[in-house]
C-alpha cells in the first residue's frame, strides 16, 4: 500500500527541500510495509506544513485522515494550515469540546484528544498525532488501537518521554526531518546565546529526589523559590536581556508569581500566566505581550510547546530538569528569526551544561534518549566560561564573547594586553594583518585584553538589537 496523499502530480505548497526529503523518506518506509513512523522535527521546521500538505494531498484523493493534537491551539494551527493550502472548508471537521466545525462527513477530522477518548472515532485511512512524544499516554494509545489499518505518523520536537524513555512502543521508524543545525545554517532558525551564572546562584538540588524521569516537583519549588535566586534573576535580565520580550520557564505557580513580583519592584511589565489562566485573559495577556505592552511572562508548563511567537527573543529558564525533551522544549521557543534580533537564553536552572547546548547535534533513537551518541549522560555536555559565563560547546578554547582563555592544549595567556590580543589572535580564525575596516572583532578583544579579558555581554552589541533600543 502506498501512503494516503504522496502520489499524484499535485504540489500544494512549496515545501522546504527538507521537508520534501522528510515526506519522501515516510513515503518510502510505507511502501516497503511500516506502518507507524514518528517524523522528528525541531520547532521552527515547519511540521505544521508538512503534515498539512501530505493531510490535503491524501483529502484531494478521497482518503480519510485523522490529525490529533491535546491542546486547542495545536488544533487552531493544523486548522487554518489546511485552509490555506487550499483544502475546501467541508472537507475538515473539528472534534474538539462544542466546537461549532463539527462534521462528521469531513474528509479530515482535526481532533482533540480529550474530546475523542469518550466520542466515536471517525474513519481514518492516516492518523497523525501532534507532539508525538505524548503517544505512550493511555489516552493516545486507546486511540491509536481503534485503527489497527491505518499509517500512523507521529510528530515531535523531542522524541522522549517524560521519564526519559524512548517512543518504539509507538512508533517503528524514526525520520528526522532536519537537525537544528541545519535550520540555524539555513536561516530558518537563529542561534542562540546561552549565559548562565556562577554555581553558587544556580538552586541547590542536592536534597532533590528524582521521580519517574524528573525532579520532584514540590522539592524543587522550595529549592528554587528562593528570595536571592529569583533577585538574581532580574538582575541578571536587567543587565543582559533588558527590555527583550521574555518568557520565564518557572517550577510552581508560586516561583512564577514570584519572579514576576520581582520584576515588577523592578518597574518591568510582567505578568504571569499558567493551566489555570482562562483563555482569554491569556490571548489579552499573549496580545500586551506582542505589542511589547508586557515584557516578561512567568509561566508554569503551559508555553512549552507549541506555542510560537518570534519576537519573544529571551527565554529564562528557572526550572531545573532532568528531561532534555523539556529542556528543548523550552529553548525552541525563541529560536524563529525575527528582524535579525538574536536570540537570548539566560540559564538560572543549569539545563544547557547538563543537556547540551540546544543547537548541539544530537542521535535520536526509538529506544531511549542518544544513547550511540551518549553513553555517558552524567558528563557535563557544554563549559561554562569563568567570567562571562557563556555556556559554550565542550571544545571551545576562548570565549567567543570576552576572549577568555578556557584551557584546552594551547598554553594560557600571560598577563600584558599585548600577549593577550595575539595570543586570542592565533586561537580565533583571524588573518595576523587584518585590513583597516576589518577592526571589530580586534577591538572587541583589545577592550578584553585592557579589562583583563572580563567583557560583559554588552561588547557585542546585544543592545543594539534590542527592540527597546530600535
Ligand atoms: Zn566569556
Amino acid at each position: 500500500m502506498l501512503l494516503p496523499g504522496l502520489d499524484g502530480p499535485r504540489a500544494p505548497v512549496r515545501l522546504r527541500p527538507y521537508q520534501a526529503r522528510a515526506i519522501e523518506t515516510l513515503r518510502a518506509h510505507v511502501e516497503r510495509g511500516v506502518r507507524r513512523v514518528l517524523l522528528v522535527a525541531p520547532t521552527g521546521a515547519g511540521k505544521t506544513v508538512v503534515a498539512a500538505s501530505i493531510m490535503e494531498a491524501a483529502a484531494a484523493r478521497g482518503e480519510h485522515v485523522l490529525f490529533l493534537a491535546h491542546r486547542r491551539e495545536l488544533i487552531q494551527q493544523t486548522y487554518r494550515k489546511l485552509l490555506e493550502l487550499g483544502v475546501c472548508e467541508d472537507d475538515v471537521g473539528v472534534i474538539m469540546a462544542s466546537d461549532r466545525r463539527r462534521r462528521p462527513a469531513a474528509l479530515v477530522q482535526v481532533a482533540s484528544v480529550d474530546t475523542l477518548r469518550a466520542r466515536a472515532k471517525p474513519r481514518a485511512d492516516l492518523v497523525f498525532v501532534d507532539e508525538a512524544h505524548r503517544a505512550e499516554a493511555r489516552t493516545y494509545k486507546a486511540i491509536a488501537a481503534a485503527y489497527p489499518d491505518a499509517v500512523h505518523v507521529g510528530l515531535t520536537a523531542t522524541p522522549y518521554r517524560a521519564d526519559g524513555k524512548g517512543l518504539g512502543g509507538s512508533y517503528d521508524e524514526l525520520v528526522v526531518v532536519a537537525s537544528t543545525r541545519e535550520l540555524i545554517a539555513d536561516g530558518y532558525l537563529v542561534e542562540p546565546r546561552v549565559l548562565t551564572v556562577p554555581a553558587s546562584s544556580l538552586p541547590d538540588l542536592s536534597r532533590v529526589r528524582v521521580r519517574g524521569g524528573d525532579y520532584d516537583e514540590k522539592a524543587l519549588g522550595d529549592a528554587v523559590n528562593q528570595r536571592a535566586l529569583v533577585g538574581n534573576i532580574v538582575e541578571h535580565w536587567l543587565q543582559h536581556a533588558a527590555c527583550a520580550r521574555t518568557v520565564v520557564f518557572a517550577v510552581s505557580i508560586a516561583h512564577s508569581r514570584h519572579v514576576v513580583e520581582r520584576f515588577r519592584e523592578a518597574g518591568v511589565p510582567a505578568e504571569h500566566l499558567d493551566g489555570g489562566t482562562p483563555t482569554g485573559d491569556r490571548d489579552a495577556l499573549l496580545a500586551r505581550l506582542e505589542r511589547g505592552e508586557t515584557r516578561v511572562v512567568g509561566s508554569v508548563g503551559t508555553l512549552c510547546e507549541g506555542w510560537d511567537m518570534p519576537s519573544v527573543k529571551c527565554a529564562i529558564l528557572a526550572r531545573p530538569t532532568k528531561s532534555t525533551g523539556l529542556y528543548l522544549q523550552q529553548a525552541g521557543r525563541i529560536l524563529r528569526p525575527w528582524e535579525g534580533i538574536g536570540a537570548l537564553i539566560l540559564d538560572h536552572a543549569g539545563c544547557a551544561v547538563e543537556h547540551g547546548l540546544p543547537q548541539d547535534d544530537r542521535v535520536f533513537t526509538l529506544d531511549g534518549v542518544e544513547k550511540a551518541a551518549d553513553p555517558k549522560r552524567k558528563q557535563p555536555r557544554a563549559k561554562t566560561c569563568p567570567s562571562c559565563f557563556a555556556v559554550l560547546p565542550l571544545g571551545t578554547g576562548v570565549c567567543p564573547l570576552c576572549a577568555t582563555f578556557l584551557g584546552g592544549a594551547t598554553a594560557p595567556l600571560r598577563e600584558t594586553a599585548d600577549t593577550l590580543v595575539e595570543a586570542t589572535h592565533a586561537l580565533l580564525p583571524l588573518p595576523r594583518a587584518p585590513p583597516p575596516d576589518d577592526r571589530g572583532v580586534l577591538d572587541v578583544l583589545r577592550r578584553a585584553a585592557r579589562t583583563g579579558g572580563r567583557l560583559g555581554w554588552d561588547a557585542f552589541d546585544v543592545t543594539q538589537a534590542s527592540p527597546a533600543t530600535r
